[in-house]
């Protein structure tokens, strides 16, 4: 085992770059350190501009190949990385575990399967993408979807596998090579992904994995004239800067950004359901984009919906997230903690009153939250927490139910709770999000668009919104007349 293995779960991982399809260090490392104990996993190559480059350097060399390799090749060899991942499973799901806290039973029978899911998905749709060919005064219009050329993909430490394959695996399919640059608080699982991707056929420098801590690597990337695309996962704050950089050159980008996501519970709901909708906001210890944060509950109801969330959260188990029986993980970072934990103490000196949870517990974990005596305009409604902290409003009225929900800069999703068709149609219409869900939550399908409103992102990815964003639409016109320019 090389110095540059580390052994994390009993899984041999490789904390090296990965360009060109050889490992590459870095003359700095970072450390890595799990959630789940404290204990260090490994010393990872702190990758800087010169292996961002290096990086784009070989995915653009290798771009033409892959470009010109036919649509059902493309999509064999993607369908051999599905393979190897669902071959891999166990380990990807102890490794990911030990990285980012998340519970492993989420990984190994959700997250992992998802992640196979997203390559094969991806690869089948790109057998269907028809082009399409229409007539203008007798001249032909054929559309093709182009490959549009070496893309930077940049994801956050919450999904790590499941959000970067969500992009890597379109990008490819689209005849597109790819650099990744996954967080720096869960970089394990991309190493992995490499390996499977080199063991299924896939060519040299088609997939590119660079490790670093954000903008010291990141900048190089998103201001590289050589990238196509780019495609974000996380923060609005990072948005920004990624979105000046990339400006330089003029690259497309799709932002995938935080939310505030309300959920909607009417008097008519079926209150069980609602809670638990509610109570499910907790999952992976509230760092989900999608979680819908602020409780809107009809008034009338608004009491009896708290007696039974109380009673239902309570039953939460919250602890080592490799047990089957944990519900709630502990939190991926000290310094996540520690912003959460400042989030609610500013509610709670602002006024606001805790009726459950409140404080960090164990120094690893944050107490399942719910907090009341809310104003709209506080910081604790307004802002991403990213922990699992809910917060609980009153209405009145339906129009002031709508009102609340729209009332902040997010637009990722929102969730409806009411036993009315016709109020679920009348309100749905006026939520802004990407996503609104009626008596469900998180049922997600590929095909279907996936993005955010206002400040919770730019563009839509899935199905068919994924080739839009990643392929050069192309329109080729033919004269009806002979090739020799007579007719
Ligand atoms: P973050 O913005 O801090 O980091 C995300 C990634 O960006 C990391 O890989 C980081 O290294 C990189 N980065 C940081 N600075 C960079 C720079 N200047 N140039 C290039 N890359 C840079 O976000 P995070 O804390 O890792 O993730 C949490 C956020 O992600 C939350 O806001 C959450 O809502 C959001 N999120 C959104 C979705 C979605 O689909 N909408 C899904 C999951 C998470």
């Amino acid at each position: 085992m090389s110095e540059h293995t580390t052994t994390v779960a009993g899984v041999a991982v490789d904390t090296r770059h990965w360009i060109g399809g050889e490992r590459v260090a870095s003359a700095g490392t970072f450390t890595d350190v799990s959630p789940v104990d404290g204990a260090v996993l490994g010393e990872i190559a702190r990758g800087t501009a010169a292996e961002a480059a290096a990086a784009v350097a070989a995915a653009k060399a290798a771009f033409p190949g892959w470009a010109a390799t036919p649509r059902e090749e493309r999509a064999r060899l993607l369908h051999a990385v599905a393979d190897g991942v669902e071959r891999r499973l166990e380990e990807l799901a102890v490794v990911e575990t030990a990285d980012n806290g998340a519970l492993l039973r989420s990984h190994r029978r959700g997250v992992m399967p998802r992640v196979a899911h997203n390559f094969r998905f991806f690869a089948d749709w790109l057998l269907r993408l028809g082009h399409e060919d229409f007539d203008t005064r007798g001249h032909t219009n054929h559309v093709s979807w182009d490959p549009a050329g070496p893309c930077v993909l940049i994801t956050p430490w919450n999904a790590p596998l499941m959000l970067a394959t969500w992009k890597v695996a379109p990008a490819l399919a689209a005849g597109n090579t790819v650099v990744l640059k996954p967080a720096e608080w869960s970089p394990l699982t991309a190493s992995l992904l490499a390996e499977v991707t080199a063991e299924a056929g896939l060519p040299a420098g088609v997939l590119n994995v660079v490790q670093g801590y954000g903008s010291e690597i990141g900048d190089a990337l998103t201001s590289h004239p050589d990238v196509r695309r780019i495609s974000f996962t996380g923060s609005v704050p990072t948005a920004r800067r990624i979105a000046a950089s990339a400006a330089v050159n003029l690259t497309p980008l799709s932002l995938e950004l935080g939310g505030k996501s309300p959920l909607l519970v009417f008097a008519d709901a079926d209150l069980d359901l609602a809670v638990d909708l509610a109570v499910e906001q907790y999952d992976n210890a509230g760092q989900v984009c999608l979680a819908a944060t602020r409780l809107l509950v009809e008034e009338t109801v608004a009491e009896e919906f708290t007696r039974r969330f109380v009673e239902r959260a309570a039953r939460l188990v919250q602890g080592d997230p490799r047990d089957e029986a944990t519900d709630i993980g502990p939190t991926v970072h000290p310094r996540q903690l520690e912003k959460i934990d400042g989030f609610v103490r500013r509610a709670l000196k602002a006024g606001a009153r805790a009726v459950i949870g409140g404080h960090p517990r164990d120094g690893r974990y944050y107490a399942p939250t719910l907090l009341t005596d809310v104003a709209q305009d506080a910081e604790i409604v307004q802002e991403e927490v990213f922990g699992p902290v809910l917060t609980l409003q009153a209405f009145g009225t339906e129009e002031e139910a709508v009102r609340l929900a729209n009332d902040t800069r997010f637009g990722l999703a929102a969730t409806v709770a009411t036993g009315d068709p016709e109020r679920a149609r009348r309100v749905t219409a006026r939520l802004v999000a990407g996503t609104v869900w009626v008596n469900c939550f998180f049922v997600r399908d590929l095909q279907a668009p996936f993005g955010g409103s206002r400040h919770s992102g730019v563009g839509r990815e899935g199905g068919t919104w994924s080739f839009d964003f990643y392929c050069d639409v192309k329109n080729t016109v033919t004269s009806p007349k002979g090739w020799n320019g007579h007719g």
